[in-house]
């Protein structure tokens, strides 16, 4: 459909009523001076012709002589400027003030006269044509000429219209130029009400579209007519209630957008045909797509995971939120994850939500405490047997044999030693644990010479059955913040097991220093060293390289696990290098803490 604008469509129709309109009067009132001018012609041609009749009646014998018809004829043609002629029943014309009657033919069959015929004495017939003779429109008026007794004949008066029509013609041009004055009257009068009425439509136009593209707000101005006026008030009124829509819409979502970008847990929103509609930073986190623009891309392109995409077709399919486990295999990662159905106002399910949580962690941890729990059983569960086994052969008679019953007690007591080795350690770990994430282990700035000296002094006797020597290096002056008794626990632990697994006559070197922004302990001896694979393990509880060779040297498993913790209670680390054959090197490295 071919749309105009306002203007066009109030200006042209009233163009076309005013011009018809004025074509209309100017037509009507054209005709009307036309006929006016006619009829005063005819009536004064009638009232001529008459004149003459009765002229002709005072003759005494008019037919007597022919001339003096045709004279009279003449003389009165002359004064009046009217052509008149004198035509008998016959038709034969006997006088004419412009003609030789001799020469005219027969007029009875002329309109004007022809209608008088069997017509009473006032009949008056007549008719406007062009007359040949004359060459221009000639009106003619014709009345019957009454003798005394009969109808003598008909006296018809002429007139050229010439002048008439040229009076018409001059009106004519004077009313077109009025008409042309008030169509152009007309036509500004409409362009100006088509502006007033289109111009305030145009700028509310102009200021709606700017209000739609959202380039500004709506404040239509007020107008004097009240149909625009009411509207512009509605319309302003609307776009109120709007933006108060807006507004909230628009906090509604960045409430929305911020708890769903803050949230831990991997959200995606997959409409029904399975096309992204948004996807959390937690989930680009997790399924690291290849472009940040994922809304309106299909799930299967941008996550690359069968699960989650069975998740979201069993969330489609089921009446109720769907629950499911499942790892990411490239990354091991531990998912739990639920599908709930987005639906619409209708309750027409349009997509699913998929919230994902990440439990890793979570699972590693219970693999872990799981892993402990079974390794400290079977800890335990070594020197319970065998102290169990024992108290039970002494209780079958082995008391009664002195040697035997020696020989097993001593070997309950070392078992029992054992456990006590083991719970002392878990339980000193439990502790450390416990106090470190509390804050409530005390920290002093102290001497590190001194404690080093203690730990030397405390390993002295296990290292001189070995005739190993410990060789102490530490500035007399060295400090550190540290919680003293758990600090040489650990570096008791560290030279323990370079006494342990060391070789006989060698050294171990203790040594403290400071580098920068930190206080490392290093303790290193000569001894067998650690195979690279078991190097990132040996921090583990219960973990050992070689189980039989540190059982049988006494060990828990739980050293080096107790000497991690302590370095990180002082918030530090601690770290070994090893290689088989060339001993190893522990070192906890603290760094600076205020007192
Ligand atoms: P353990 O009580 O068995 O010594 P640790 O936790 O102290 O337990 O040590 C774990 C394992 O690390 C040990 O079993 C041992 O195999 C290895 N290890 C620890 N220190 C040394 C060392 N200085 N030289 C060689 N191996 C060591």
């Amino acid at each position: 459909m071919k749309r105009h604008k306002l203007f066009i469509h109030i200006y042209i129709p009233h163009m076309i009523v005013l011009l018809l309109t004025l074509f209309a009067a100017g037509s009507w009132a054209l005709r009307g001076a036309r006929q006016e001018h006619y009829t005063q012609t005819r009536h004064s041609l009638r009232a001529t012709a008459h004149m003459l009749t009765e002229t002709l009646a005072r003759l005494p014998d008019p037919l007597a002589d022919p001339h003096t018809l045709d004279a009279l004829c003449k003389a009165k043609g002359k004064a009046t400027g009217y052509r008149f002629t004198v035509v008998l029943n016959s038709g034969r014309v006997v006088g004419d003030s412009h003609e030789d009657p001799r020469t005219m033919d027969d007029h009875s069959g002329r309109p004007e006269i022809r209608l008088l015929i069997g017509e009473p004495a006032d009949a008056v017939g007549w008719s406007e044509r062009r007359s040949d003779t004359v060459r221009m429109n000639m009106m003619y008026v014709a009345v019957p000429w009454q003798g005394e007794t009969e109808r003598m004949g008909f006296v018809r008066a002429a007139r050229a219209m010439g002048d008439v029509d040229l009076a018409v013609a001059r009106q004519r041009v004077r009313i077109v130029g009025v008409g042309l004055w008030l169509a152009a009257l007309g036509a500004l009068v409409s362009a100006l009400i088509a502006g007033r009425l289109s111009e305030p439509l145009d700028r509310m136009r102009q200021q709606v579209q700017a209000y739609a593209v959202g380039r500004s707000g709506l404040h239509l101005p007020s107008s004097p007519i009240l149909e625009i006026h009411t509207l512009t008030e509605a319309m302003n009124s609307m776009a109120g209630h709007l933006n108060e829509r807006i507004q909230t819409i628009v906090r509604q979502r960045d409430e929305q957008n911020a708890l769903f970008s803050c949230m831990t847990e991997a959200v995606i929103a997959v409409d029904d045909q399975g096309l992204i509609l948004s996807m959390n930073p937690a989930a680009m986190h997790l399924f690291r797509p290849d472009h940040d623009a994922v809304a309106g891309r299909p799930l299967q392109e941008v996550v690359r995971n069968a699960d989650v995409q069975r998740l979201w077709r069993k969330t489609l399919d089921s009446p109720d939120p769907v629950e499911e486990d499942f790892v990411i295999p490239d990354s091991d990662r531990f998912l739990q994850a639920h599908g709930t159905a987005l639906t619409d106002g209708h309750g027409h399910r349009i997509g699913a939500v998929l919230v994902m949580n990440d439990i890793t962690r979570m699972r590693r941890l219970e693999t872990m405490r799981r892993d402990f729990v079974a390794n400290v059983s079977h800890e335990l569960k070594t020197p319970v047997t065998s102290i169990k086994g024992f108290a039970e052969t002494l209780l079958d008679g082995a008391a009664e044999q002195p040697e035997e019953r020696l020989r097993f007690l001593k070997i309950i007591d070392k078992q029992a030693d054992r456990l006590k080795a083991i719970l002392e350690d878990l339980l000193a770990l439990s502790s450390l644990e416990h106090d470190a994430e509390n804050g409530s282990l005390p920290f002093q700035k102290t001497r590190l010479a001194p404690l080093l000296e203690q730990v030397a002094k405390a390993c002295q006797e296990a290292a001189a059955k070995k005739d190993m020597t410990i060789a102490l290096s530490c500035h007399a002056d060295l400090k550190a913040v540290v919680n003293a008794p758990l600090l040489e626990q650990a570096v008791v632990n560290l030279v323990g097991n370079a006494i342990k697994y060391g070789l006989e006559r060698t050294e171990i070197s203790v040594s403290a220093e400071r580098t920068d922004a930190a206080t490392v302990i290093r303790v290193a001896d000569q001894g067998p060293g650690i195979a690279r694979q078991h190097l990132s393990r040996i921090f583990e509880r219960f973990y050992r390289v070689d189980k039989g060779r540190s059982r049988s040297m006494g060990g828990t498993g739980l050293g080096l696990a107790i000497v991690k913790r302590v370095a990180i209670a002082h918030g530090g680390r601690v770290d070994v290098e090893s290689q088989v054959g060339q001993g190893s090197v522990f070192t906890i490295a603290m760094p600076d803490r205020p007192a």
